[in-house]
């Protein structure tokens, strides 16, 4: 099976592009998907969270009052570690079963679809890497027409990721998506037409 890492600035298209991806029958490894399942009411990271921040990080419903959390565990340093030390090695492990799922299934190809795919240094373990890549100021703009973010939220997501060089350095497929959606239709198409090609299968 081949592991590919699709990552891209907050706005660059990225989830459009695995939308593609899933169409064409690749399997999906959704990292935001996994994040937010594991601190699911019954799931064992949830009620460690409350034990480690206060039981007010936790809704009247129990499902997880993001906000709240944010705000203590982003207060400093240390709440932040304590965070990723609950939720990081729940996360792995969830992540790599669906990969283990995934070539138990046969498939010949896996998205993992992750925002922080080169922040983390996760691009490593991928056979290629796809970057989608949209100049910052036009993901600006499509922050706040398409999502409804306020300007300086999304400067600061934008501003909070690692640089586009950086992105960029780390991909061996790169999706301009400055154009259309139509554009980014076709180069994607192209784009996987290509990892296939580069896959033959044995
Ligand atoms: P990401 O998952 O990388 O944050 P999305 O795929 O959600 O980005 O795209 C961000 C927003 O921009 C979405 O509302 C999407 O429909 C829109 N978008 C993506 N590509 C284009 C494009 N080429 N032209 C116009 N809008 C686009």
């Amino acid at each position: 099976m081949k592991l590919i890492g699709l990552t891209g600035g907050i706005g660059s298209g990225k989830s459009t592009v695995a939308a593609l991806c899933r169409e064409r029958g690749w399997r999906i490894v959704d990292a935001d998907a996994i994040a937010r399942e594991v601190v699911q009411p019954g799931q064992p990271a949830l009620s460690e969270l409350a034990a480690a921040f206060g039981k007010d990080i936790l809704l009247a419903d129990g499902q997880l009052n993001r906000k709240e959390l944010a705000r203590r565990a982003f207060a400093d340093k240390q709440h932040t570690e304590l965070l990723n030390s609950i939720t990081h090695p729940r996360i792995q492990e969830e992540t790599q079963r669906q990969f283990a799922a995934a070539r138990g299934d046969g498939c010949d190809f896996a998205v993992y679809d992750m925002p922080l795919l080169v922040d983390n240094g996760l691009d490593k373990d991928m056979d290629c890497v796809i970057v989608v890549d949209v100049t910052p100021e036009e993901r600006v703009r499509r922050l706040i027409t398409s999502r409804g973010l306020e300007e300086d939220d999304a400067r600061r997501r934008i501003a909070a990721q690692v640089p586009d060089e950086v992105r960029l350095a780390a991909a061996t497929h790169v999706i301009d998506n400055n154009g259309t959606l139509d554009q980014l239709r076709e180069r994607t198409i192209e784009v996987m037409d290509r990892i296939a090609a580069e896959s033959p299968k044995v």
